[in-house]
C-alpha cells in the first residue's frame, strides 16, 4: 500500500534530500522547491518508510523503478519548463516525475506501457488534485498523435535511439530530454527542434535507466 500521511519527520527528510541533490549540481530553484514539496514516500510502498528519501531508485513492481530524485531533478532542469507548457512523458511508472512536471506548471500527458502500473495510478488519491496530468496506457514509441505537438517531451526509460515518431510530435522551438543508449549506461541528451525544423543535439551526463520497450504489456 502507498502511504497517505505526511509528517514533520518526512518534511525534514525532504529538506535533506534537496540539499543532497543541490550538492550534486542541481541549481534550478524551482526544481529544488518542487522536490522539497512532493511527498516521495506517497509513491512507494509503505514498507520503504524513511528510505523513500534516500537519493536512490527503488522498485515499484513489474520490474520497474521510481527514478532516483537526482535523475528526476536533472531531467526536469534540462527541460527548462515554462508555465503551461504541454509536456509528453514516456514512462509514467510511479507518477512521481509526472507530479514534478505538474508542480513546475506543465500540462502533462504521460504514457505507461505496463497495465498494472497504469491501473495503480487510477486509484492513487494524491493524483486527484493534479487535474493537469492526463494518464494514458499505451506504447510510448507511438507518442500521442491526437494531442501533438508538444512543447517538451521527456523519456524516462533508456531509448536505444532517438524515436523519430516522437521528434515529429515536438513543436518547433520544443525540446526533448532522453537517455540514449542500448547498453547498461545511457547518455542524457537534449534535442531542440529549431524554428526551421533543424535539430540541435546536446549530450550531458551518463545515467542508467530501465529499457524503453516496444508494445504494451497487459
Ligand atoms: N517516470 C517514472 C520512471 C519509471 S521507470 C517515475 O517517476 O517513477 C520507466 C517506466 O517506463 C517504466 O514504468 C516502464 O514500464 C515504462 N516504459 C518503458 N517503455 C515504455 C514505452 N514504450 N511506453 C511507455 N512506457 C514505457
Amino acid at each position: 500500500m502507498r502511504p497517505t500521511e505526511d509528517s514533520y519527520r518526512f518534511q525534514g527528510l525532504r529538506k535533506k534530500l534537496v540539499d543532497i541533490i543541490a550538492a550534486k549540481g542541481i541549481t534550478n530553484e524551482k526544481v529544488l522547491q518542487v522536490i522539497g514539496k512532493i511527498p516521495r514516500h506517497f509513491f512507494l510502498d509503505s514498507a520503504f518508510g524513511e528510505e523513500a528519501y534516500a537519493d536512490k531508485a527503488f522498485p515499484i513492481g513489474e520490474g520497474q523503478t521510481i527514478s532516483q530524485p537526482y535523475t528526476v531533478a536533472y531531467q526536469t532542469q534540462l527541460l527548462e519548463i515554462e508555465p503551461f507548457n504541454k509536456v509528453l512523458e514516456i514512462g509514467t511508472g510511479s507518477a512521481y516525475q509526472a507530479v514534478v512536471l505538474a508542480e513546475m506548471g506543465a500540462q502533462v500527458y504521460t504514457i505507461e506501457r505496463q497495465k498494472k502500473l497504469f491501473e495503480l495510478n487510477k486509484n492513487f488519491p494524491l493524483l486527484k488534485k493534479y487535474l493537469t496530468i492526463k494518464f494514458f496506457y499505451g506504447d510510448g514509441y507511438e507518442g500521442l498523435p491526437t494531442y501533438a505537438p508538444f512543447d517538451r517531451i521527456i523519456i524516462t526509460a533508456a531509448a536505444p535511439e532517438i524515436p523519430e515518431k516522437l521528434i515529429a510530435q515536438l513543436k518547433p522551438g520544443g525540446m526533448m530530454v532522453i537517455p540514449v543508449g542500448a547498453g547498461d549506461v545511457q547518455q542524457m541528451m537534449r534535442i531542440t527542434k529549431q524554428a526551421n525544423g533543424a535539430l540541435k543535439e546536446e549530450v550531458f551526463d551518463n545515467f542508467s535507466f530501465v529499457p524503453m520497450l516496444g508494445g504494451k504489456n497487459s
